[in-house]
């Protein structure tokens, strides 16, 4: 069992607490430290008893921190940063500015195994998933270096539902009251189409905003691009989707990256509508954003309004996100690609 307080719910830190004959509500002294004042250590936390402290040390508690590698800013204010976990291995995550409002795009995984040909977080393959405490870290650390983060958004490397229990830890401690109390409308998971856990989700008792990366209206079109639809035909997700949406009465985000000439057709949009008008939804168009590898090329604007007017003429809610932080490959699809591959 791992003893990195940084990875425990508030309830996991009382029960730790109790177990070592103290009394519970010190185990929020533990919680409110750690996510609210960065403590990077036991001794750090102040306001518990000198031998309280020890005691936890020497049963081999401790804070795990991770270590910010690079930080690199891009002209339009988008900053990644690299980190260093314990074991050595790099994890990147994404700070985008808009306003009073910051968003931080977090990681779940080391690599991925989706295998989505279009990213580049899937060369790097899939080698861990991340612990709670890692995801929260990731905003303990950027909250520290930059102020308050107002949204989080899982959308960085990695798939969040084939790390169902450290995401949805990761989620209850972010949006608890006593520690960073990010409302949970501010929490959004994005998945590539995990239809198996979309419904264990909508039956959890914390659901964060969802939105399901498509990028394709058809089965044969998006299973070359996205293998995962070998396994779960559209179908099968939308009938996930539905259920969800049945019973967290959420609107979904359907997220839609245009690749030149292959998923920005006209015919395209329309198989789109068809597939979402009766969802309770808005879209998300997404410009490409090119890495060495991967030749597929983003679609000019004009192709992108048209494809947006469609849906919009359709009554669906449709937003084009515009390329942020392409210069230092933070963009959408683009993470990763200055990690070491495996060999
Ligand atoms: S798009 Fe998402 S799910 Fe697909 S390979 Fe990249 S990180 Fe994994």
């Amino acid at each position: 069992m791992s003893k990195n307080l940084k990875n425990k719910t508030l309830g996991e830190l009382e029960s730790i607490a109790e177990n070592l004959g103290q009394k519970k509500y010190l185990a929020k002294y533990i919680f409110t430290f750690i996510h609210t004042k960065n403590a990077e250590g036991i001794s750090n936390i102040s306001t518990l008893s000198k031998d309280f402290r020890a005691e936890l040390t020497e049963r081999g508690y401790h804070i795990s921190n991770l270590n910010t590698v690079q930080r690199l800013t891009d002209p339009d204010g988008t900053v990644k940063y690299i980190f260093e976990a314990d074991d050595g291995n790099r994890i990147e995550t994404v700070l985008l500015t808009e306003g009073k409002r910051r968003t931080l795009c977090v990681s779940t995984q080391v690599g991925c195994a989706m295998k989505c040909t279009f990213c580049a977080t899937a060369k790097i393959k899939f080698r861990r998933n991340l612990t709670a405490g890692e995801i929260v870290d990731q905003v303990n650390v950027i909250q520290k270096d930059k102020g308050k983060i107002s949204n989080v958004v899982y959308m960085g490397m990695g798939e969040p539902l084939l790390n169902y229990d450290a995401v949805l830890k990761s989620v209850r401690i972010l949006n608890h009251p006593d520690g960073k109390n990010i409302g949970i409308r501010h929490l959004a998971l994005s998945t590539c189409g995990q239809a198996k856990a979309l419904r264990k989700l909508a039956e959890d008792d914390i659901r964060p905003r969802l939105a399901i990366s498509l990028n394709a209206p058809t089965d044969e079109l998006r299973s070359k691009i996205m293998p995962i639809n070998k396994k779960y035909l559209i179908a099968a997700l939308m009938t996930a989707v539905k259920y969800y949406q049945l019973k967290t009465k959420m609107r979904v985000t359907f997220e839609y990256v245009m690749i030149k000439g292959l998923n920005d057709s006209e015919i395209c949009a329309q198989s789109f509508v068809k597939l979402v008008r009766h969802i309770k939804c808005n879209v998300n168009l997404i410009e490409y954003n090119p890495h060495r590898h991967c030749t597929f090329a983003g679609s000019d604007r004009r192709t992108i309004d048209r494809f947006a007017l469609i849906l919009d003429d359709a009554g669906i809610e449709t937003t084009v996100r515009l390329k942020k932080g392409q210069d230092i490959k933070a963009a959408c699809g683009q993470l990763g690609d200055d990690l070491p591959k495996p060999s």
